[in-house]
């Protein structure tokens, strides 16, 4: 018998210290809660990190994205590239711009957009491409931006999951066009819910800030004008110092995810001398991704159970995990655009059977023992 874990282990939790919960009561105390210096503090904080580059906070990942995808001038009639294989969010805002989303396969190497297919699905509509680095496994930037240059087309990255990750040892944020974080609380560094844009040198600051508050601009005699449409999309101060509280054990938290992710491949590779199950393994990069999931695909062809069923049957034992993503080119929104079955076969192959096993930086290393076990069990149990 495999012991249970003594209590549930779920897919991820954030790990918050005294010092944050701390100085979140400060500044509750301080009179001034919303957008203020804690802001302001967050934003260097994170300048420093991307080598000086313009940062500016916010209120979710997904409208730094769709702010990003504005000040980069695209609207109705442009196409913007980007992968299925992501949380909705990725394409959403592209139908908000009232532009298309032009989905293309994964790389079933990397589950990360097929950039050979972004190259062939470039017409003279396209405006912009959007890459994600899923599950912090970053995207090949030198193939990714001589693409964009050789086509005059603008880069949002949505790096959403990659804080912390690296491309040829430069940190993601560090290079590049506009560069997209969330913070939401599943993420490595949380706010509870909050994003960050970094900001290309050509993008007018001052316009992302009014874009980013209803578009008002003040003028002189202390008066204000408004001549564009912004949103509400403003980070506060309670959010900001849980951000400032985080990244001071940021860097701590991604080299124990990279500690856990190895754990896991000794756990589970049949390379390792252990039981093959007949799990697809995530690719083994323990340098440039910060292991925001550790996702394996399951043999759902040679398996009784379905993946909602070996979810319930992990919870049972006292294991969380979750599915990121379904192929969103499926959803009933995005089949309304024309989308459908078969259009992108790698990236539906990975969407049904992908799951996302427990990785957050307070699992111990017997927890992580404790899921390979069961999974194997049950796996082993529900051989067709
Ligand atoms: C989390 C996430 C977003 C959206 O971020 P929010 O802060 O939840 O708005 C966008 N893209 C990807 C890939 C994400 O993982």
């Amino acid at each position: 018998m495999i012991p249970l874990p003594q209590s549930f282990i779920p897919f991820t939790r954030p790990s918050i210290d005294e010092a944050t919960i701390a100085a979140v009561g400060d500044t509750l105390r301080s009179g001034w809660i919303t957008s203020g210096p804690r802001v302001q503090e967050f934003e260097a904080a994170l300048s420093q990190r991307f080598g000086g580059r313009t940062v500016r906070a916010f209120s979710s990942g997904t409208i730094t994205l769709e702010i990003a995808l504005e000040l980069a001038g695209v609207g109705p009639g442009d196409e913007v590239i980007t992968t299925p294989l992501s949380w909705v969010s990725t394409a959403n805002v592209v139908l908000h711009r009232g532009a298309r989303p032009v989905f293309v396969d994964i790389d079933p190497a990397t589950r990360n957009i097929d950039l050979a297919a972004v190259e062939a699905a470039i017409t003279p509509r396209t405006r912009a491409i959007i890459p994600v680095d899923l599950a912090g496994l970053p995207v090949d930037r030198d193939r990714l931006y001589a693409i964009a240059r050789q086509h005059g087309l603008r880069v949002i990255e949505d790096a959403a999951q990659s804080l912390g990750a690296s491309w040829d040892g430069r940190e993601i944020g560090c290079d590049g066009d506009f560069v997209s974080f969330s913070f939401h609380a599943n993420k490595n560094l949380t706010t509870s819910e909050g994003g960050a844009l970094v900001l290309p040198a050509d993008i007018d600051v001052a316009l992302c800030e009014r874009l980013r508050l209803q578009g008002v601009r003040r003028i002189e005699g202390g008066e204000m004008e408004v001549d564009v449409a912004g949103h509400k999309g403003n980070l506060t101060d309670l959010a900001a110092t849980i951000g400032l509280g985080q990244l001071r054990q940021f860097d701590a938290f991604t080299a124990r995810r990279r500690e856990l992710a190895q754990r896991y491949f000794a756990r589970l590779s049949p390379a390792a001398g252990t039981r093959d199950i007949g799990l697809g393994l995530p690719p083994a990069d323990f340098i440039q991704s910060n292991w925001h999931m550790f996702q394996v695909l399951l043999p759902l062809d040679r398996l009784t159970l379905t993946r909602a069923g070996l979810i319930a049957a992990l919870r049972e034992r006292n294991i969380g995990a979750g599915v990121h993503y379904p192929a969103m080119h499926l959803f009933a929104l995005y089949r309304a655009q024309g989308y459908g079955p078969g259009d992108f076969p790698h990236a539906e192959r990975v969407g049904a059977s992908t799951l996302t096993l427990p990785l957050f930086p307070a699992m111990a290393d017997s927890d992580v023992d404790l899921v390979c076990a069961h999974l194997s069990d049950i796996v082993e149990n529900a051989r067709a």
